[in-house]
Protein backbone atom coordinates (compact mmCIF):
# COMPACT_ATOMS: atom_id res chain seq x y z
CA UNK A 1 0.00 0.00 0.00
CA UNK A 2 1.33 3.40 -1.15
CA UNK A 3 2.34 5.97 2.27
CA UNK A 4 0.49 9.07 2.00
CA UNK A 5 2.03 11.89 -0.21
CA UNK A 6 3.43 14.91 1.73
CA UNK A 7 4.10 18.31 -0.05
CA UNK A 8 5.85 21.38 1.85
CA UNK A 9 5.13 24.84 0.33
CA UNK A 10 6.07 28.44 1.35
CA UNK A 11 5.05 32.06 1.38
CA UNK A 12 6.52 34.92 2.88
CA UNK A 13 8.68 33.29 5.59
CA UNK A 14 12.22 33.32 6.71
CA UNK A 15 11.91 29.77 5.64
CA UNK A 16 12.88 28.47 9.20
CA UNK A 17 10.12 25.86 10.08
CA UNK A 18 11.06 24.08 6.83
CA UNK A 19 14.62 24.14 8.35
CA UNK A 20 13.60 22.86 10.90
CA UNK A 21 11.91 20.13 9.16
CA UNK A 22 14.80 19.06 6.89
CA UNK A 23 16.93 19.27 10.11
CA UNK A 24 15.10 16.60 12.12
CA UNK A 25 16.99 14.14 14.30
CA UNK A 26 17.42 10.89 12.53
CA UNK A 27 15.09 9.04 14.63
CA UNK A 28 12.86 11.34 14.08
CA UNK A 29 13.30 11.42 10.12
CA UNK A 30 13.22 7.49 9.88
CA UNK A 31 10.25 7.98 12.12
CA UNK A 32 8.44 10.29 9.79
CA UNK A 33 9.51 7.96 6.92
CA UNK A 34 8.37 4.82 7.60
CA UNK A 35 4.67 6.61 7.77
CA UNK A 36 4.87 8.94 4.68
CA UNK A 37 6.66 9.62 1.33
CA UNK A 38 7.89 13.60 0.64
CA UNK A 39 6.88 13.81 -2.88
CA UNK A 40 7.22 18.04 -2.78
CA UNK A 41 9.84 19.78 -0.75
CA UNK A 42 11.41 23.22 -3.18
CA UNK A 43 14.54 23.22 0.10
CA UNK A 44 14.75 19.37 -0.37
CA UNK A 45 14.13 17.93 -3.67
CA UNK A 46 13.73 18.71 -6.94
CA UNK A 47 10.81 16.04 -7.51
CA UNK A 48 6.89 17.59 -7.92
CA UNK A 49 3.37 16.04 -8.09
CA UNK A 50 -0.04 17.10 -8.69
CA UNK A 51 -1.95 15.57 -5.70
CA UNK A 52 -1.30 15.52 -1.99
CA UNK A 53 -2.60 13.31 1.08
CA UNK A 54 -1.41 16.11 3.60
CA UNK A 55 0.49 19.44 2.68
CA UNK A 56 2.26 21.47 4.95
CA UNK A 57 2.30 25.21 4.45
CA UNK A 58 4.86 27.90 5.56
CA UNK A 59 4.59 31.62 5.50
CA UNK A 60 1.73 34.19 5.58
CA UNK A 61 0.16 36.09 2.80
CA UNK A 62 1.12 39.24 2.04
CA UNK A 63 0.29 39.89 -2.09
CA UNK A 64 -2.54 39.54 -4.12
CA UNK A 65 -0.73 37.75 -6.79
CA UNK A 66 -0.17 34.86 -3.27
CA UNK A 67 -3.94 34.10 -3.26
CA UNK A 68 -3.96 32.41 -6.31
CA UNK A 69 -1.11 29.90 -5.87
CA UNK A 70 -2.53 28.97 -2.55
CA UNK A 71 -6.26 28.31 -3.56
CA UNK A 72 -4.30 25.98 -6.44
CA UNK A 73 -2.67 24.34 -3.25
CA UNK A 74 -5.75 23.68 -1.14
CA UNK A 75 -7.60 22.46 -4.61
CA UNK A 76 -5.20 19.82 -5.08
CA UNK A 77 -4.76 18.60 -1.32
CA UNK A 78 -6.35 16.38 1.23
CA UNK A 79 -5.75 17.63 4.15
CA UNK A 80 -3.94 21.43 4.50
CA UNK A 81 -1.75 21.99 8.01
CA UNK A 82 -0.66 25.80 8.68
CA UNK A 83 2.79 24.66 9.40
CA UNK A 84 4.86 27.38 12.07
CA UNK A 85 3.67 30.97 13.32
CA UNK A 86 3.59 33.28 9.81
CA UNK A 87 1.10 30.18 8.37
CA UNK A 88 -0.45 29.84 11.69
CA UNK A 89 -1.60 33.41 12.82
CA UNK A 90 0.57 35.88 10.49
CA UNK A 91 3.92 35.95 12.22
CA UNK A 92 6.16 38.16 13.22
CA UNK A 93 5.20 39.67 9.10
CA UNK A 94 1.95 40.78 10.55
CA UNK A 95 4.06 43.34 12.63
CA UNK A 96 3.68 45.65 9.43
CA UNK A 97 0.14 45.51 9.49
CA UNK A 98 0.56 48.49 12.19
CA UNK A 99 2.33 50.74 9.74
CA UNK A 100 1.43 52.12 6.50
CA UNK A 101 2.38 50.64 3.35
CA UNK A 102 4.19 53.94 2.16
CA UNK A 103 6.29 53.39 5.40
CA UNK A 104 6.91 50.04 5.38
CA UNK A 105 7.96 50.05 1.71
CA UNK A 106 10.57 53.22 1.50
CA UNK A 107 12.02 52.01 4.38
CA UNK A 108 13.08 48.32 2.63
CA UNK A 109 13.41 49.92 -0.24
CA UNK A 110 14.08 53.57 -0.40
CA UNK A 111 15.55 54.08 -3.78
CA UNK A 112 12.27 52.62 -5.44
CA UNK A 113 9.41 51.58 -3.09
CA UNK A 114 7.24 49.46 -5.88
CA UNK A 115 9.96 47.32 -6.55
CA UNK A 116 8.08 44.55 -5.30
CA UNK A 117 4.28 43.81 -4.49
CA UNK A 118 3.31 43.29 -0.80
CA UNK A 119 0.05 44.10 1.12
CA UNK A 120 -0.67 43.61 4.36
CA UNK A 121 0.19 39.82 6.10
CA UNK A 122 -2.47 37.38 6.79
CA UNK A 123 -1.84 33.81 7.57
CA UNK A 124 -3.64 31.00 5.37
CA UNK A 125 -6.82 30.76 7.31
CA UNK A 126 -7.57 34.12 5.72
CA UNK A 127 -7.98 32.17 2.30
CA UNK A 128 -8.48 28.38 2.43
CA UNK A 129 -10.16 26.06 4.45
CA UNK A 130 -7.02 24.89 6.87
CA UNK A 131 -7.46 21.24 8.60
CA UNK A 132 -4.70 21.39 11.22
CA UNK A 133 -1.67 23.91 12.38
CA UNK A 134 1.73 23.19 14.08
CA UNK A 135 2.22 26.34 15.98
CA UNK A 136 5.71 28.26 16.85
CA UNK A 137 7.94 30.24 15.57
CA UNK A 138 9.87 28.29 14.62
CA UNK A 139 7.70 24.74 14.81
CA UNK A 140 8.64 22.43 17.37
CA UNK A 141 10.22 18.95 16.10
CA UNK A 142 8.63 16.65 18.17
CA UNK A 143 5.54 18.14 17.77
CA UNK A 144 5.57 18.42 13.96
CA UNK A 145 6.52 14.81 13.82
CA UNK A 146 3.32 13.69 16.02
CA UNK A 147 0.83 15.49 14.44
CA UNK A 148 2.29 14.43 11.06
CA UNK A 149 2.14 10.68 12.73
CA UNK A 150 -1.57 11.76 14.18
CA UNK A 151 -3.20 13.07 10.62
CA UNK A 152 -1.66 9.45 9.42
CA UNK A 153 -3.98 7.87 11.18
CA UNK A 154 -6.68 10.14 11.10
CA UNK A 155 -6.42 10.64 14.74
CA UNK A 156 -6.57 14.50 16.15
CA UNK A 157 -3.40 16.16 15.64
CA UNK A 158 -3.39 16.70 19.91
CA UNK A 159 -2.39 20.56 20.05
CA UNK A 160 -2.61 21.59 23.74
CA UNK A 161 -5.24 24.11 24.29
CA UNK A 162 -4.40 24.72 27.57
CA UNK A 163 -1.76 27.92 28.86
CA UNK A 164 2.51 28.01 29.16
CA UNK A 165 1.93 28.58 32.86
CA UNK A 166 0.84 25.11 33.02
CA UNK A 167 3.75 23.71 31.94
CA UNK A 168 5.95 26.61 33.20
CA UNK A 169 4.80 25.73 37.13
CA UNK A 170 5.76 22.31 36.16
CA UNK A 171 8.92 22.97 35.70
CA UNK A 172 8.75 24.60 38.59
CA UNK A 173 10.07 27.77 37.58
CA UNK A 174 9.71 31.19 39.43
CA UNK A 175 7.39 33.43 37.37
CA UNK A 176 9.21 35.95 35.37
CA UNK A 177 6.94 38.68 36.74
CA UNK A 178 9.10 38.27 40.11
CA UNK A 179 12.12 39.57 38.17
CA UNK A 180 10.43 42.31 36.47
CA UNK A 181 10.02 40.91 33.07
CA UNK A 182 6.61 40.66 31.31
CA UNK A 183 5.33 37.11 30.28
CA UNK A 184 2.53 35.91 28.19
CA UNK A 185 2.48 32.91 29.63
CA UNK A 186 -1.11 32.80 30.83
CA UNK A 187 -2.81 33.10 27.51
CA UNK A 188 -0.31 31.73 24.89
CA UNK A 189 -0.71 27.94 23.99
CA UNK A 190 1.53 25.27 25.54
CA UNK A 191 3.48 22.39 23.72
CA UNK A 192 6.91 24.05 23.75
CA UNK A 193 7.60 23.21 28.03
CA UNK A 194 7.48 26.47 28.67
CA UNK A 195 10.81 26.96 26.90
CA UNK A 196 11.54 30.71 27.46
CA UNK A 197 10.29 31.13 30.73
CA UNK A 198 12.59 28.35 31.73
CA UNK A 199 16.01 29.18 29.73
CA UNK A 200 15.62 33.05 31.21
CA UNK A 201 13.30 34.96 29.35
CA UNK A 202 9.58 35.08 28.96
CA UNK A 203 6.97 33.64 26.84
CA UNK A 204 6.28 36.15 23.74
CA UNK A 205 3.56 34.17 22.20
CA UNK A 206 4.72 32.61 19.20
CA UNK A 207 2.28 29.50 19.71
CA UNK A 208 -0.65 31.89 19.31
CA UNK A 209 -3.10 32.48 22.10
CA UNK A 210 -5.70 29.65 23.58
CA UNK A 211 -9.24 29.47 22.95
CA UNK A 212 -10.84 31.53 24.96
CA UNK A 213 -7.65 33.10 26.30
CA UNK A 214 -8.54 35.49 29.28
CA UNK A 215 -7.51 38.96 28.16
CA UNK A 216 -8.40 41.12 30.89
CA UNK A 217 -6.76 38.89 33.26
CA UNK A 218 -3.56 38.85 31.03
CA UNK A 219 -3.63 42.63 31.10
CA UNK A 220 -5.02 42.82 35.08
CA UNK A 221 -1.78 41.15 35.46
CA UNK A 222 0.38 43.17 33.77
CA UNK A 223 -1.13 46.74 35.49
CA UNK A 224 -0.38 44.93 38.55
CA UNK A 225 3.55 45.04 37.65
CA UNK A 226 3.24 48.94 36.68
CA UNK A 227 3.41 48.20 32.53
CA UNK A 228 1.55 51.35 31.13
CA UNK A 229 -0.60 50.64 28.14
CA UNK A 230 1.78 51.35 25.67
CA UNK A 231 4.13 48.41 26.72
CA UNK A 232 1.12 46.00 26.71
CA UNK A 233 0.56 46.77 23.72
CA UNK A 234 3.92 46.47 22.28
CA UNK A 235 4.24 42.96 23.96
CA UNK A 236 0.92 41.44 22.31
CA UNK A 237 1.76 42.72 18.32
CA UNK A 238 4.47 40.64 18.09
CA UNK A 239 2.56 37.31 17.80
CA UNK A 240 -0.90 38.34 19.07
CA UNK A 241 -1.35 40.96 16.34
CA UNK A 242 -4.89 38.76 14.79
CA UNK A 243 -6.36 39.02 18.01
CA UNK A 244 -9.21 41.91 17.26
CA UNK A 245 -10.15 42.27 20.87
CA UNK A 246 -6.30 42.81 21.85
CA UNK A 247 -6.16 46.34 19.91
S1 LIG B 1 7.15 30.90 11.97
FE1 LIG B 1 9.11 31.86 12.50
S2 LIG B 1 10.67 30.32 11.96
FE2 LIG B 1 8.75 29.73 10.93
S3 LIG B 1 8.90 30.65 8.90
FE3 LIG B 1 7.78 32.11 10.19
S4 LIG B 1 9.38 33.51 10.98
FE4 LIG B 1 10.41 31.69 10.19
S1 LIG C 1 6.94 32.93 33.87
FE1 LIG C 1 5.30 33.22 32.40
S2 LIG C 1 4.65 31.15 31.88
FE2 LIG C 1 5.79 31.04 33.80
S3 LIG C 1 4.24 31.22 35.41
FE3 LIG C 1 5.03 33.28 35.02
S4 LIG C 1 3.58 34.14 33.55
FE4 LIG C 1 3.29 31.92 33.51
S1 LIG D 1 7.54 30.07 25.82
FE1 LIG D 1 6.18 31.28 24.50
S2 LIG D 1 7.54 32.34 23.07
FE2 LIG D 1 8.73 30.68 24.01
S3 LIG D 1 8.52 28.93 22.62
FE3 LIG D 1 6.88 28.76 24.15
S4 LIG D 1 5.10 29.80 23.23
FE4 LIG D 1 6.91 30.45 22.07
Amino acid sequence: MNKPAVAFFDFASCEGCQLSAINLAPQQLLDLLEVIDIVEFREALSEKADHYDITLIEGSITRKSDIPRLKDIRIRSALVVAFGACAHIGGINALKNFQRPDDYKSAVYPDNPDLFETDMARSIYAFIKVDAFIPGCPIDTDEFVRVVKNLVLGKNPDIPDYPVCVECKQRENICVYERGLTCLGPIIRAGCGARCPSNGGYCYGCRGAIPEPNIYGQKDVMRQYDLTHDQMMDTFKLFLNHNKELF
